[in-house]
């Protein structure tokens, strides 16, 4: 299939006639390359990733994958995973990749604080790094950054990349797989504001090279466990608080609930778009203790609603402003929840 011109007008502005000649200048002049994302990757890192990771090698590179540590397991049956190297289990290797390479593609991250253990690595590998992301205010660390938050999914801006530069013709079945995966969960299956007429066409296309997006759908959500339906079950009616006048619903999990449900990474995924799908509530957040005194927030909200902006000032974390995540560290669940209240308390008053 050829590129239309509709599809190729409305690539994201970042891709530049220059972008892409150093993008090309990059690849070419490079024998060793690498490609990360974000630590706790998600289906946008892992598409984005083993998306590009198809593209080049039709396009006769062999890149190799790093990923700081692990993905849920839903994401497993999406093809090239088991060529990932993971910083966490393959230290060794993971480092050697890195070190070794000469075209390092850091993709879904905007700071390599955010690469968890592998951030060291990335800012002092002597490789050329490209950045492709979609998350406000990029920390400037690579020599090539394509950053735009205008763009529901870093996937989208790698298909962009592949029609702009003309390397369409090099999405293979594989690759598409990989990219749709990222898009429509970074976009929560097509629903957020960011996703546009143009995310559609690139869908279309995908869909042109004989992708069955219904496969897609059914591998990545429709294969869970049945304690993990349990989890939400019991999350949603045991663990739900709702502040009715301010529209906010919160979840707490602690290592108790999590262990009575053999909780596994990913189990939970989901679960705040579940809070914010309740009538009347503007903003969701989750708390899940991943660790004794460390508790994970993910937050999300309607409208004008900014939680990437509570999550940078209280919660040590980031986003996009209506998906955001943090950290609260040395806290107990009952303190967390506390100190969530009286930060809620403060925004709200403010
Ligand atoms: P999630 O709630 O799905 O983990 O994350 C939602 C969004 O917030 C993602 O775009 C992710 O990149 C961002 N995010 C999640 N956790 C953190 C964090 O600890 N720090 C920063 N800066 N961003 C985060
Ligand atoms: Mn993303």
């Amino acid at each position: 299939m050829t590129t239309d011109e509709n599809l190729l007008n409305r690539v994201s502005g970042q891709w530049t006639t220059e972008a892409l000649r150093t993008m090309q200048e990059i690849l070419s002049g490079s024998s060793k390359v690498a490609i990360t994302a974000h630590r706790s990757p998600d289906g946008d890192a892992v598409g984005s990733v083993l998306g590009l990771y198809h593209l080049l090698a039709r396009k006769g590179i062999k890149a190799s994958v790093v990923l700081p540590d692990r993905f849920p397991s839903f994401l497993d049956w999406i093809p090239g995973t088991e060529s990932i190297c993971f910083h966490s289990e393959q230290s060794k290797e993971s480092e050697e990749i890195i070190c070794s390479a000469d075209a390092l593609f850091c993709l879904d991250f905007n700071a390599p604080d955010r690469a968890g253990s592998l951030a060291d690595l990335i800012v002092s590998s002597s490789a050329r790094r490209v950045m492709i992301d979609h998350h406000r205010d990029p920390d400037s660390f690579a020599d090539l950054m394509i950053s735009d938050p205008s763009c529901g999914s870093t996937c989208e801006l790698i298909c962009d990349w592949a029609i702009a530069s003309g390397n369409w013709s090099n999405v293979s079945l594989d690759a598409a797989k990989a990219l749709y995966t990222g898009i429509v969960t970074d976009t929560g299956s097509f629903r957020f504001p960011s996703v546009s007429a143009h995310t559609h066409s690139v869908i279309a296309a995908l869909l042109d090279l004989g992708l069955k997006h219904s496969e897609v759908h059914e591998a990545t959500f429709d294969d869970q466990s049945l304690s993990r339906v349990q989890l939400h079950g019991f999350a949603l009616s045991e663990r739900l608080k709702i502040r009715k006048g301010a529209g906010i619903g919160v979840i707490a999990l602690d290592l108790a609930d999590l262990e009575r449900f053999e909780y596994v990474s990913g189990d939970t995924e989901g679960l705040v778009n579940r809070i914010l799908g309740i009538r009347g509530i503007q903003m969701a957040i989750f708390m899940r203790e991943s660790e004794k005194g460390k508790i994970k927030m993910s937050l999300r909200s309607k409208g004008y609603v900014d939680v990437q902006a509570l999550a940078t000032a209280h919660f040590d974390g980031g986003g996009h402003k209506n998906a955001a995540g943090g950290i609260l560290r040395s806290m107990t669940m009952p303190e967390a929840r506390l100190k969530v209240d009286e930060v809620l308390g403060q925004w709200f008053n403010t």
